[in-house]
């Protein structure tokens, strides 16, 4: 069993950074006080829960995992990442117990939720334990048999599986490095990247101009892998003047990058203005307005 102890991330030391950012967002954007309280009492309990989260990944082997990336496949299509029915489930009653307490629509969600569960209609083991990038129908079907937003249940649903895929994905990489892997998507579970990270990197005496470093970062798993700062992680376009940005005068931190010759976006943080690790959830669910400015401009959503 590994347990999330063995992660090389400190989530303890991260809190009083992530309450920091998460005052920066309301300074510039208070609308999103009532997504941003949603995020830290979900983190919190997931922070809390760590010790008790169970996986079980199978072993990878370096020399397989880095074919595996040279050929483009992500571990998960190869290694099983022997996720834990009980730990899921136990998880989902913790998560199920925040959400009953947030606000009316939550409550009503989670009442519905419960009754499809006593009814024998719904089975939260067996259907988190089938989640996976890609596999949005599995989210569709079930709220659309439950009679539930779609939106809520996908972030009750990550809210489990998030926490169990990052331990995956920490055991993994903490036994290989990500120097073959040269896709767009997460080279763990497939995912596309939810958000990209710009860092400055310091200048040499030898350089004019000091270079810059791009990141993605999985909504999925929480890995984050290198890619080139000027290639469209969606169509793979490198020519000079299609990779461009939005941004708005306020937020100077973030972005939205978009291709010119395919006309996808993703939206873009500046890591070097950001403080400690960036937390793909609560960037993602603060920046809704940033979608609005993509698609004013009649950009679609990075997706493959
Ligand atoms: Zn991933
Ligand atoms: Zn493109």
């Amino acid at each position: 069993m590994v347990s999330a102890r063995s992660s090389g991330r400190n989530h303890q030391v991260t809190l009083p950074v992530l309450n920091r950012r998460a005052e920066a967002i309301l300074k510039a954007r208070p609308a999103y006080r009532e997504m941003v309280d949603f995020y830290l009492t979900v983190f919190r309990c997931q922070i809390e829960w760590r010790a008790k989260l169970a996986v079980h990944p199978e072993e990878v082997e370096t020399t397989q995992a880095r074919e595996c990336w040279r050929r483009g496949t992500p571990l998960v299509e190869r290694y099983d990442p022997g996720l834990d029915a009980e730990s899921l489930l136990h998880l989902w009653l913790e998560m199920k117990g925040v959400f009953g307490r947030g606000n009316e629509v939550l409550q009503q969600a989670v009442e519905k939720i419960e009754g499809a569960e006593a009814a024998g209609t719904f089975t939260p083991a067996a259907w988190l334990l089938e989640q996976r990038p890609g596999r949005s129908e599995l989210i569709t079907g079930a709220a659309g048999e439950i009679e539930v937003d779609e939106t809520i249940l996908a972030t009750l649903a990550r809210a489990v599986t998030f926490p169990h895929w990052e331990a995956v994905a920490d055991y993994w990489l903490a036994l290989t490095d990500l120097a073959d892997w040269k896709g767009s998507h997460c080279p763990v579970c497939g995912s596309p990247p939810g958000l990209s990270e710009t860092r400055g990197e310091r200048a040499t005496s030898a350089e004019i101009k000091p270079a810059t470093k791009r990141f993605l970062h999985c909504p999925f798993c929480g890995t984050q892998w290198p890619f080139p700062p000027l290639e469209c992680p969606a169509c793979g376009s490198t020519k000079p003047g299609d990779a461009k940005y939005l941004f708005t005068r306020e937020e100077p931190e973030l972005r939205v990058d978009f291709c010119r010759h395919c006309c996808r976006y993703l939206k873009a943080v500046d890591g070097d203005k950001i403080p400690g690790t960036i937390h793909v959830g609560l960037e993602l669910l603060t920046t809704a307005h940033l979608d609005a400015l993509a698609q004013d401009k009649q950009l679609s959503p990075l997706e493959f």
